[in-house]
């Protein structure tokens, strides 16, 4: 190790070098237990070009050092900046935080790995406000970080994974590779043509550890002239159920646009803030519709005709000017339009204050209403027994819908801690009975939802990781990723 702290610190400089072990603590998931040394890195380095990066890939390589990476590192509730074993250097790329093009006739941004989604909406104002990007509810993370690991905002651009357009990779050897058109030198629609000539390699880098990303197309929405962030209140299985159908069918038909939220255990005062509460039965969904002001008022009333014929339900919106960007009532009008905030992390931090920690569980199942339903009673009831407050958030696709349940813990205290784990193991095995499948997960249970994916005795996990030992012949890059192993781990541990 110390040889490879040598050559990181005559490549990069000595403060761009961290190995003060108080200093790396920095680093921790700060959603496990607190006093925990189980992944401590051994340094962090911060290279501020794709030059610097390759050249530190091929100093680990040289010193058999593991790295592991990260863009804003605020990864929390999924492993936070934490690498998967302890002792592996951090490649911090924070510093890498440009956005290098914008281009308003296209509609798309190339951003650096330490974009925050702050960064990226205060250059789209910057550039003349003709685009918004899509946001999760946190403004602090990083626009590839967030969406590599498949993360979700809820404008129609909310699907980030579906908007990458084009990659730049040090891939484990250290080469460093551009994915699909750009793999031509001075090709033109890099950002603009997603497919490739041959296989897309693009979704290889994506929540695989397979490369390191240093630069990625982004595809943005052009500004609506009108924006509506639209609510349904309803409480009951019937309603949910109803809800859920009518939602489907809006999105598949066009008439909504962006990817709605149902939420469970939370009220919303007139002002659109979000506060916890104990009623069992009350739902609230979030969509929003954007365009012209008669498209939007069109799509308004076939809402209210549609939505209107469930009992009891109640709807509201709020209009917006395309162009107001400072007006918004609250969080959820604001993250539905694109404009970044720290806002809901006070909702969270009512819990066990500041250093409040959750764990998220996101099996992803199929959009019927009636499958809902059942879903919601199967999560419910895993709380009851132990005890946890159910708090949930469904993330809807025309398609699809990913479960989002939050485990709220102090994270200074052991047992708790170690109990929301275990109780999230439990989770998993019942998810695993209904044929759910997770589509991200912490730093702990990696293997085991890996593992999970068993078809043909496992035949995805042995490609995946055929496909780490060809391109990551060392075992460099971010070992256990996503439960993939390196050979030389999977020997270690056999
Ligand atoms: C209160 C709260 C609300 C949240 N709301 C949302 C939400 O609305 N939507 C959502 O999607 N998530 C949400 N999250 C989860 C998470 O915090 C965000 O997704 C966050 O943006 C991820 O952090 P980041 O962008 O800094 O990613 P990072 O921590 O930088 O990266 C995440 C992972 O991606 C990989 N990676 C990152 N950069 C690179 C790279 N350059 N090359 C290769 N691999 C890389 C690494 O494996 C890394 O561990 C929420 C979390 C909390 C606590």
């Amino acid at each position: 190790m110390h040889g490879a702290l040598a050559e990181f610190e005559a490549l990069l400089g000595q403060a761009a070098v961290i190995t003060d072990p108080v200093a790396l603590h920095e680093f921790r998931d700060p959603f496990t237990y607190r006093e925990s040394d189980q992944w401590d890195a051994a340094a962090a380095v911060l290279p501020t070009t794709t030059e610097q990066v390759a050249e530190v890939v091929k100093i680990a390589n040289r010193f058999g050092v593991p790295l592991w990476t990260f863009s804003q590192g605020r990864n929390n509730t999924y492993g936070g900046p934490a690498p998967r074993v302890k002792g592996a250097v951090i490649v911090n790329l924070r510093n890498m935080n440009r956005v290098i093009e914008i281009d308003e006739d296209l509609a798309f941004a190339v951003v650096e790995p330490g974009v925050r989604w702050f960064d990226l909406y205060d250059a789209l104002e910057a550039a003349g406000g003709r685009l918004w990007t899509s946001i999760p509810d946190l403004g602090w993370g990083s626009v590839i970080g967030n969406s590599t690991e498949y993360g979700r905002g809820y404008t129609p651009f909310g699907d980030h994974a579906e908007n990458i357009c084009g990659l730049e990779v040090v891939l484990p050897t250290g080469e460093i590779m551009r994915t699909g058109m750009g793999g031509m030198s001075n090709s033109q629609t890099s950002h603009v043509y997603k497919h490739a000539f041959g296989p897309q390699l693009q979704g290889l880098f994506q929540s695989s550890g397979l490369g390191i990303i240093t630069r990625m197309g982004f595809w943005l929405q052009r500004r609506p002239e009108t924006y509506a962030s639209c609510w349904l209140s309803f409480e009951g299985d019937e309603a949910l159920a109803a809800a859920v159908d009518r939602m489907r069918e809006f999105m598949l038909d066009g008439t909504v646009t962006n990817y709605p939220v149902i939420l469970h255990g939370v009220a919303l005062d007139d002002d659109g803030n979000p506060s916890f509460t104990p009623d069992d039965d009350l739902w609230l969904a979030r969509f929003a519709l954007y365009g012209r002001p008669e498209i939007v008022d069109a799509h308004w009333a076939a809402c209210e005709r549609v939505f209107g014929e469930i009992p009891g339900l109640t709807l509201r919106r709020r209009v917006y000017d395309g162009t107001d960007r400072t007006s918004h009532a609250g969080h959820e009008d604001r993250v539905m339009a694109g404009i970044p905030d720290m806002d809901i992390l006070e909702l969270f931090q009512s819990v066990y204050g500041e250093d409040t920690a959750h764990l998220d569980f996101s099996p992803v199942g199929p959009l019927r209403g009636s499958d809902v339903v059942e879903t919601a009673h199967l999560m419910q009831g895993l709380y009851e027994k132990t005890g946890e407050r159910f708090f949930s958030g469904l993330m809807l696709s025309p398609r699809s819908v990913i479960h989002i349940s939050t485990m709220f813990f102090d994270p200074h205290d052991e047992q708790q801690t170690a109990a929301v784990y275990a109780n999230y193991s439990a989770m998993l095995a019942v998810m695993r009975e209904r044929g759910y499948p997770i589509y991200r997960t912490n730093l702990q249970h990696m293997d085991e939802v890996a593992e999970q994916f068993d078809f043909n005795d496992g035949v995805l996990l042995r490609v995946n990781e055929r496909i780490k030992d060809v391109l990551d012949p060392n075992g460099i890059l971010q070992p256990g990723k996503s439960g993939v192993w390196a050979k030389r781990y999977r020997e270690q541990n056999s």
